[in-house]
């Protein structure tokens, strides 16, 4: 997980301060000597940190603090302060003022463009909007074939005119495609190099020059930590970013690039990805991230997330389906679906409140539980889900065959699914009750 040794460890330290009643200027500096130890080992830039602990240490020797009821919490809250400050100032939105926006897309091989560029396209096609993908990578013979597979996959077109053709002719082409086609949106994967390449920088030049660019994004690998700070800026030197996108925080648990980026380039940090998948990215909300490091959860991340994967006119019908106690085993399987929908239940329970690292290694989340009950439902017949009550030994045996389980487990889920529907009637019950005992006169 990103950021788990720095969030350990800052984690540890503000809570020795949280418990007294009073602070003097040295439990202050130990502290601090200890934050700072704990964001320089998370690599974050020393400068940065140096800023960072000197900001913090001024304002928590405010008579504000040390005369306050609770002076560890506010040195707590000056420290999530400054860490939202450290990567940015809020959520920065992509302008989308110009028709079509045009979006170019660059940075080194193997930061995670192509993927990246498919993921924010089928972002954007989640909000209702027509992206057009557009391969500019003529290098690499298996960048336009690799774009193309991750357009077929969200279904969003993916224009290409070979590798024979220049990437600024070809940009260009993409654009008044785009406004032939209505596609309001246009992103371009450029080509990457290992290292920063004078004539890349140049090829990206002139494709800024040769269209009206309204956004240039930097994808960054996090797990290069101060690398990557380097990269964004000598590129924002050259092509003036307009953010960066960091990617394979997934992998990444120190997160010093995530820290330091902004502070250093000046330029803000616009999404993040977590993993392979094209639904694996995230706006990038500092105050978020800040509360996530210091173990105060990410509550609103969570309801956003659960409001994109629950279909809420599927919630309406379940509800209505309780309440008349129709509720059946098909209706239970779209419940697993939208779990599922979720994202893996680790990442779900970090971002809540209070919910450390040492607690989520303790939690033994078993999700093959749920692919073993999805297999028991899907073993069964139409009817079978319906009315479960059909289902006898010899039925409860071929469902065990058909989904590799055991009638005993078939048995288990039967039972279960009995409680559950009568755990409803009863919540029925009361809400009928309830009905009447509050009947206005
Ligand atoms: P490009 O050369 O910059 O276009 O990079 P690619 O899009 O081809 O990605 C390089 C590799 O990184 C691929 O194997 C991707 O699946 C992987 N990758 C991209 N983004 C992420 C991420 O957020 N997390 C992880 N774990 N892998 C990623």
């Amino acid at each position: 997980m990103i950021f788990e040794s720095l969030s350990d460890k800052l984690q540890s330290t503000l809570s020795m301060l949280r418990g007294k009643g009073k602070l003097s200027e040295k439990d202050i500096d130990l502290a601090m000597r200890e934050v700072k130890l704990a964001l320089l080992e998370a690599d974050v830039n020393f400068k940065v940190v140096k800023n960072f602990i000197n900001t913090v240490k001024e304002r928590s020797l405010g008579s504000e603090v040390l005369n306050s009821l609770t002076p560890g919490q506010q040195v707590i809250k000056i420290v999530n302060e400054e860490l939202t400050s450290l990567m940015g100032t809020g959520e920065v939105k992509i302008d989308y003022s110009k028709k079509p926006t045009v979006i170019m897309m660059c940075g080194l091989q193997g930061a995670g463009k192509t993927t990246t560029s498919g993921k924010l396209a089928n972002l954007m096609k989640k909000e209702g909007k027509r992206p057009l993908l557009v391969a500019c990578d003529v290098y690499r013979p298996a960048a336009i074939k690799q774009l193309q597979v991750v357009g077929e996959s969200i279904d969003v077109p993916v224009f290409t005119m070979g590798d024979k053709i220049k990437p600024v002719d070809i940009a260009k082409a993409s654009v008044e495609h785009a406004k032939k086609n209505g596609n309001d949106v246009v992103l371009i994967d450029t080509a990457g190099r290992l290292h920063i390449d004078e004539n890349l920088m140049e090829e990206l030049i002139e494709i800024n020059d040769a269209l009206d660019i309204s956004e240039i994004l930097l994808v960054l690998d996090a797990m290069t930590g101060q690398d990557a700070v380097n990269v964004a800026a000598a590129f924002d030197e050259r092509l003036k970013l307009t953010g960066v996108i960091l990617t394979k925080l997934d992998g990444d648990a120190r997160g010093g690039a995530a820290l330091s980026i902004r502070a250093v380039t000046n330029v803000p940090i616009k999404f993040t990805a977590m993993g392979e998948k094209l639904d694996q990215i995230e706006v990038f909300h500092p105050d978020r991230m800040a509360s996530r490091i210091l173990g105060m959860g990410d509550v609103l991340s969570l309801i956003e997330k659960a409001q994109s994967a629950v279909d809420e006119q599927k919630a309406i019908e379940l509800e209505k389906k309780l309440r008349t106690q129709s509720f059946t085993f098909d209706d239970f399987l779209d419940q697993l679906e939208q779990m599922k929908n979720l994202g893996p239940l680790e990442d779900i329970l970090g971002m809540l409140p209070g919910m450390n690292n040492k607690m989520l290694k303790g939690i033994n989340v078993d999700e093959k539980e749920f692919a073993r009950l999805e297999a028991i439902i899907r073993s069964m017949t139409k009817e079978e889900r319906q009315k479960p009550e059909i289902i006898d030994i010899s039925r409860r045996k071929r469902i065990a065959n058909g989904s590799g389980t055991t009638p005993v487990e078939v048995n288990k889920l039967l039972k279960q699914f009995k409680e559950l529907r009568k755990m409803m009637k009863q919540f029925g019950n009361m809400g009928k009750m309830n009905k009447k005992k509050f009947k206005m006169p």
